[in-house]
């Protein structure tokens, strides 16, 4: 017999983890899956277990570590019932209702939990260059937010991979910090706007290093230095930076919903489809975070969404009933 729920909250990085509190004052008593700690996608936490310092979520004047953010979003989300599960969801099945939630075994013939309602928060990953000591390095040089942690970089030569509308946008943030930045693009023409690319190019501080991959990351502990070879010629540099960042783009966590939740084709899932601004496709699945948004994709933003998708999960919930 599965176990059957009120509400199941997928995921638990500011989003899921704030619509977990508010659906536990709401007496809904959910059952979150927060994932599991052996891969990037299904990390408990989120995205932020992977930063050091956050200096911008509101309420911490003198910023606070990630991984702390988190914890507390967690305790808080214990404090008011929540009951909080480190598995990682296989399979889902929201054809029909009440929905089926598989952990373990995807080809169990039943569910193991069942849901009334589905809250979707399962963020996105920074695609990464999957070079040695790139993960290691990450909060210690190689970052892959600007907005996170581009203060830390002041008077510092850093530098940006990729060509597109994130990397120029980052490029050109991060000069209000760095010294100099550099991006190292692998082709000589970026894909970002034009609009974009004008005001990079007219930005002193900013150099292009065109036809360019990065080849490996070193430092003792924090970053010194980033090795790229041009992809013409083979020759291979050293340059000495204290920061990289990586902005090659963005992947939503949505292959548990392929074919079942609309989404965009670059796989984040279309909200705002129903009454609520978090409702999907389906009726009673709500989505919230970076699983649909990227545009924004900050803490606060996530956690506002989760806030959202739980109100708007509640009043699904008491529609079906009333
Ligand atoms: P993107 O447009 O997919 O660009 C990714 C860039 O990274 C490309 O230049 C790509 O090179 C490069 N790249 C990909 N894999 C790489 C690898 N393994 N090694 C080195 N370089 C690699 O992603 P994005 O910039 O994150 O933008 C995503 C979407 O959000 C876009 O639609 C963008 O317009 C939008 N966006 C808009 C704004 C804005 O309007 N303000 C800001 C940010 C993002 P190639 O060019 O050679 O493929």
């Amino acid at each position: 017999m599965s176990d059957k729920r009120n509400v199941i909250i997928i995921g638990s990085g500011p989003a899921g983890l704030t619509a977990a509190i508010y659906s536990a004052r709401a007496n809904l008593e959910p059952l979150m899956l927060e994932g599991e700690p052996s891969s990037t996608s299904d990390q408990p936490g989120g995205q932020l277990m992977l930063t050091t310092e956050v200096e911008n979520y509101p309420g911490f004047p003198e910023g606070i570590m990630g991984p702390e953010l988190m914890l507390r979003f967690r305790e808080q989300a214990a404090r008011f019932g929540t009951d909080i599960r480190t598995e990682k969801v296989t399979r889902v099945d929201l054809g029909s209702r009440p929905f089926g939630v598989w952990v373990g075994d995807p080809e169990a013939p039943e569910p193991t939990y069942q849901a009334e309602s589905v809250i979707i928060s399962t963020g996105a990953q920074s695609l990464m260059l999957g070079i040695a000591r790139e993960s290691e390095l990450i909060g210690h040089g190689v970052s892959t937010c600007a907005t996170c942690d581009g203060f830390f970089f002041r008077d510092h030569d850093i530098a940006v991979v990729g060509g597109g509308d994130s990397a120029i946008e980052e490029a050109i943030f991060l000069t209000k910090f760095a010294r100099s930045v550099t991006v190292v693009h692998r082709r000589e023409e970026l894909r970002a706007s034009k609009i974009m690319q004008e005001r990079a190019f007219a930005n002193d501080k900013i150099e292009f290093l065109w036809n360019n991959v990065v080849e490996s990351v070193d430092g003792d502990g924090t970053l010194e230095g980033v090795t790229v070879r041009n992809v013409l010629t083979d020759e291979t540099q050293r340059l000495p930076m204290t920061g990289l960042f990586v902005a090659i783009g963005h992947k939503p966590n949505t292959d548990l919903f392929k074919g079942q939740l609309e989404m965009e084709e670059s796989g984040y899932l279309v909200t705002g489809l129903g009454a609520g601004a978090t409702s999907t496709n389906v009726s009673g699945v709500f989505a919230c975070g970076d699983v649909q948004d990227h545009k924004y994709r900050q803490a606060v933003t996530a956690a506002g969404s989760g806030c959202q998708a739980a109100i708007d999960s509640e009043r699904w919930l008491e529609g079906q009933h009333s």
